[in-house]
């Protein structure tokens, strides 16, 4: 079987002793990645999907101004944007924080399980094709740094304090950052529809 090298693109042959391992370009020194690396883009985004329930539960945000103390969820915020009449912002910070991270992570745990598992799935090929349009609508990282901006904002004026469901959002963006940094595609397809 080949492959080619992302960096340099020399055609490199990949027999059955190795294609388990992550190899190593003879040409540019470039890292080539093999199931092993898929199944570290399995733990990774089962990881962070296993995260992404009790920090849309635990409060991010504490406030407190005087004797008044305010907490806010991921959910809670959705809700506050709701009815104060920001429907669409609310919409946006609901899907591009919790419905598509969620379904990215659930898609690249089953096409890597395949790839790891070496067993094909029901609509593996379309949902691998799938996972590059949703890759840039994620946006944890983004509503994370959100929350940095507007505690920098409010900091003058009330005691804040994060929550735990900051820090599990933080876990989440770093979980799945490695996950897709060893989350490669070509993998998924060198072994797809194989005998
Ligand atoms: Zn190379």
């Amino acid at each position: 079987m080949t492959t080619a090298c992302e960096a340099c693109g020399l055609i490199l042959e990949i027999d059955s002793d190795s294609e388990g391992y992550t190899l190593i370009c003879p040409r540019c020194s470039n890292v080539i990645k093999g199931r092993s690396s898929m199944l570290y883009s399995l733990v990774f985004s089962l990881s962070a999907m296993i995260l992404m329930p009790p920090a849309m539960l635990y409060p991010f945000l504490k406030i407190r101004i005087n004797d008044y103390a305010l907490t806010a969820t991921l959910f809670e915020s959705v809700a506050a944007l709701n009815s104060e009449g920001y429907l669409p912002a609310g919409m946006a910070v609901f899907l591009t924080a919790f419905l598509i991270p969620l379904l990215y992570l659930f898609l690249v745990s089953y096409v890597s399980f395949e790839a790891v598992s070496g067993r094909n799935l029901p609509f593996s090929g379309s949902l691998a094709h799938f996972i590059h349009s949703l890759h840039r609508w994620h946006m944890v990282d983004v509503f994370l740094v959100g929350i940095l901006v507007s505690v920098v904002k409010l900091v003058d004026m009330a005691d804040v304090y994060f929550g735990a469901g900051f820090y599990l959002l933080s876990a989440i963006c770093f979980f799945l950052i490695v996950s897709e940094m060893y989350f490669d595609s070509k993998v998924f397809w060198r072994y797809h529809d194989r005998p």
